[in-house]
């Protein structure tokens, strides 16, 4: 815990009680909480939080709606009132030392702390399919508990690991009675029964690439089935 002789903190200061590694929302709650328990403390920040991936929070209560820049900005507010730093850059490493504390490599500065907090989040590895970057998490959904209010009774198809697959399949369409899923692979009998009595199509083939056309529909093209595309309800596919 801080005390005004042991732990000075103030612009510039090299020795706080925590540094938190990571400023999205995981970061800025635990700041929040350490900042209200009268710890000195600085978050670090390299800006690339995963919700960045969408235009809009979903699902998220108090933020449902907002933009992810209005969440962040709206949650660095309350953390900066108790006196918390935030600083934009990258933690390189972290070294633990033999009195029990910790050095903290920032881009400007080497900082001594008490205690460290990983907030660091995830980096999603995309496997290498033409166009997906262009269309992740907008029009290419990764959860339905996010986005399948905001999409319901669209067209949807469904692909990805196979283990996961009939399950996927089932839960989107509880938002939609138009689901296809696509694979290569062969579900065990309770996933096919389960996709058979939900009327949910399974197509034999994978997918290769995803793009999105001027009318904003996200298009995607197995091998050997013709088209589909993700679209509102009322259009067919090509
Ligand atoms: C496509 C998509 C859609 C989503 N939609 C929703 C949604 O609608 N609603 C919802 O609630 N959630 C949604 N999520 C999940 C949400 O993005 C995560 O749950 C949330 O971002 C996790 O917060 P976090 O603080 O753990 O990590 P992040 O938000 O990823 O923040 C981690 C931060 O740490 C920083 N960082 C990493 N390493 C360092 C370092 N060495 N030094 C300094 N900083 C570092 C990163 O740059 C980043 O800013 C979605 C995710 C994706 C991918």
């Amino acid at each position: 815990m801080s005390s005004d002789s042991e732990t000075p903190f103030c612009e510039g200061s090299k020795f706080v009680d925590s540094v938190i590694v990571g400023g999205g929302i995981a970061g800025l709650s635990a700041a929040l909480f350490l900042a209200r328990a009268g710890r000195s403390t600085i978050v670090y920040d390299a800006g690339r939080s995963r919700i960045f991936a969408v235009e809009r929070v979903r699902e998220f209560v108090g933020f449902d709606g907002w933009t992810p820049d209005e969440m962040l900005t709206k949650v660095r507010e309350e953390v900066l009132r108790y006196g918390a730093q935030i600083r934009s850059g990258i933690v390189t490493k972290i070294e633990s030392r033999s009195d029990g504390l910790f050095d903290v490599f920032a881009p400007d500065v080497t900082i001594t702390a008490r205690s460290i907090v990983l907030a660091t989040g995830l980096i999603d590895e995309l496997p290498p399919l033409k166009g997906l970057r262009k269309v992740w998490g907008r029009d290419l959904r990764i959860c339905p508990c996010f986005d399948g209010n905001e999409v319901r009774n669209q067209r949807f198809v469904v692909f990805g690991l196979p283990e996961r697959l009939a399950h996927l399949g089932s839960w989107v369409s509880m938002w939609s009675p138009n689901v296809s899923v696509v694979t290569k692979h062969s579900f065990d009998a309770t996933g096919a029964e389960r996709l058979r009595l939900l009327g949910i199509e399974v197509v034999r083939d994978e997918v290769t690439g995803l793009f999105t056309r001027m009318n904003g529909l996200s298009l995607f093209r197995p091998k050997t089935v013709p088209r589909y595309r993700v679209m509102p309800p009322g259009l067919r596919p090509d």
